[in-house]
């Protein structure tokens, strides 16, 4: 076929691939249409048949691969027709990435998934003490828990940790302590600033560039250092009348390796405790304390920043902490009550579902007899390579014998992600698919993207003319989908792979 990749779009094969569109009758015959006519009625169906046909006719003569293949125009038109699949669902992760923020990060807890069900379903008392029938403040409960874990004296919750940032960033440049002007010369007050490390002015998923939270903030940033190397004297000589306080990041992202210095967080606390500043440690990634799961030694814990002195710890919910999306803040009393205070909190705040999602997933943090095998990321974490490797054989074995392609097991790496730990891969096992892919994928690229679009969707990795499939982020549940997912794919796109081919699912074959 040689449509695909910008063939040209007038030639005979475009042509030919035109002509070999299936007629409406034809993709009409698929199973799930018929399902789908019986609820939604004939005609719907029809059109959403017509539109996904004209589609793929459009995609042809533009020269694309627009996948002509009936049950390929069937899945399309249950998409048009909507309902039938939300925008948002859910996806195979065979990426290897633990932490994928373009996947929705950390899987929650069973316990964590059963707690938002809980307060979805009915009416809850979120903002209601219960004791007294007077208004309460909704984070009191996951903030009990926080100070247990961490040892911070209070704890507050927001959406995300780039919100846990900027609203920092303005509680502590506000106020007392914050700003200091006029200036001793008796000049206008000085917009506020915070000091900031050059080897930490970190970009983190293409949207969190810290210098544009601090403009966000209002807050000027004042670096100070180099990129490699940073002492506790450059801090310190940057102190000045506007310095509202000092901003400690954990640059989760990337390593700065040979050559390095950058003062003790005890040493930067005392520093700020001495010229009355606070001390801001953003540790990005939400490891608590110890217990946490093996290999990740290198991750700062927010129970570390808060012993070494810092005002304020923040932190993601969906990273280590393998909980829902949110920033998470501990500190002291004080700090606290001034980020509580600031009116972005408002505008920042966290909805009862990902606090009942977080305070069940702290409750099992809270339980390490539990937690590792409970959270679903802590348990993709720690799975030791043999039995991931034990679940590729599997898989491989029923990729070659039922559907005749080229898959092998091959060693590994899988990633943390998520702007967490990007020095430490874990090894894995991986299933390799090499060429042929499946007739209508003339390339990797272009059969991950058929698994993408199938159903369940699959994401695989594309690595140097192959396709990768890393168990480790594929929970055992989710196998027989993954298997049924690809075979689909083989069915779809090359009605005449492997011996079974669409055994399961015997859709009218073009
Ligand atoms: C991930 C990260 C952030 C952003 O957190 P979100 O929860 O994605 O908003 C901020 N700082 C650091 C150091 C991070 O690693």
């Amino acid at each position: 076929m040689g449509t695909a990749n910008g063939g040209d779009a007038d030639g005979p094969d475009s042509r030919r691939a035109l002509r070999r569109l299936p007629a409406v009758h034809v993709v009409l015959g698929d199973e799930r249409l018929a399902e789908a006519a019986g609820r939604l009625g004939r005609e719907a169906v029809v059109g959403a048949v017509r539109a996904a046909i004209g589609e793929a006719r459009d995609g042809l003569r533009e020269g694309r691969d627009a996948g002509g293949d009936p049950r390929g125009l069937a899945s399309r038109a249950l998409a048009i027709l909507g309902g039938t699949r939300p925008a948002l669902r859910p996806v195979i992760n065979a990426t290897g990435i633990l932490l994928h923020t373009g996947l929705g990060r950390s899987p929650l807890a069973e316990e964590a998934i059963a707690a938002v069900a809980a307060v979805a379903r009915g009416y809850s008392n979120l903002e209601l003490d219960l004791d007294d029938g007077e208004r309460g403040r909704r984070t009191a409960g996951v903030a009990r828990l926080l100070r247990g874990l961490t040892g911070a004296a209070a704890a507050t919750v927001v959406n995300n940790n780039a919100g846990a940032t900027m609203l920092a960033l303005r509680a502590m440049a506000r106020g007392p302590g914050g700003v200091r002007g006029p200036t001793p010369e008796g000049g206008p007050a000085l917009a506020p600033e915070v000091i900031v490390s050059r080897g930490e002015l970190v970009e983190i998923g293409g949207s969190f560039r810290l210098p544009e939270i601090f403009e966000a903030a209002g807050v000027r940033l004042r670096e100070v250092g180099t990129t490699n190397r940073t002492r506790l004297d450059d801090y310190a000589r940057a102190i000045g009348p506007a310095t509202a306080a000092i901003l400690r990041v954990h640059p989760s992202n990337y390593r700065i390796v040979g050559f390095t210095e950058k003062p003790a967080l005890e040493d930067l606390a005392s520093l700020a405790r001495a010229r009355g500043l606070p001390l801001i440690d953003d540790i990005g990634s939400g490891a608590l304390g110890p217990g946490m799961p093996g290999g990740l030694a290198d991750e700062p814990t927010a129970a570390e920043g808060v012993a070494a002195g810092a005002d304020l710890v923040l932190f993601s919910g969906d990273k280590l902490l393998g909980g829902p999306q949110c920033g998470i803040l501990v500190g002291s009393a004080s700090a606290i009550r001034k980020v509580e205070a600031e009116p972005l909190m408002r505008a920042l705040r966290v909805d009862k579902m990902t606090l009942a999602a977080l305070e069940a997933t702290l409750a099992l943090i809270a339980d390490p007899a539990h937690a590792a095998s409970r959270l679903p990321l802590w348990r993709m974490i720690g799975a030791d390579v043999g039995s991931i490797r034990r679940r590729a054989e599997r898989l491989a074995a029923g990729l070659r014998d039922e559907l005749g392609l080229d898959a092998s097991v091959v060693e590994s790496e899988s990633f943390l992600g998520g702007g967490s730990a990007p020095v430490s891969p874990i090894p894995t096992a991986a299933v390799r698919v090499g060429p042929p892919f499946p007739a209508g994928s003339p390339s990797e690229s272009s059969w991950a993207r058929a698994l993408r679009r199938g159903d369940p969707a699959v994401v695989p990795r594309v690595s140097r003319g192959a396709v990768l499939f890393d168990l480790r982020t594929v929970a055992e549940a989710e196998e027989a989908g993954l298997l049924d997912a690809i075979r689909r794919s083989c069915h779809d796109r090359w009605p005449d792979a492997g011996p079974g081919a669409g055994v399961d699912h015997g859709g009218p074959t073009p």
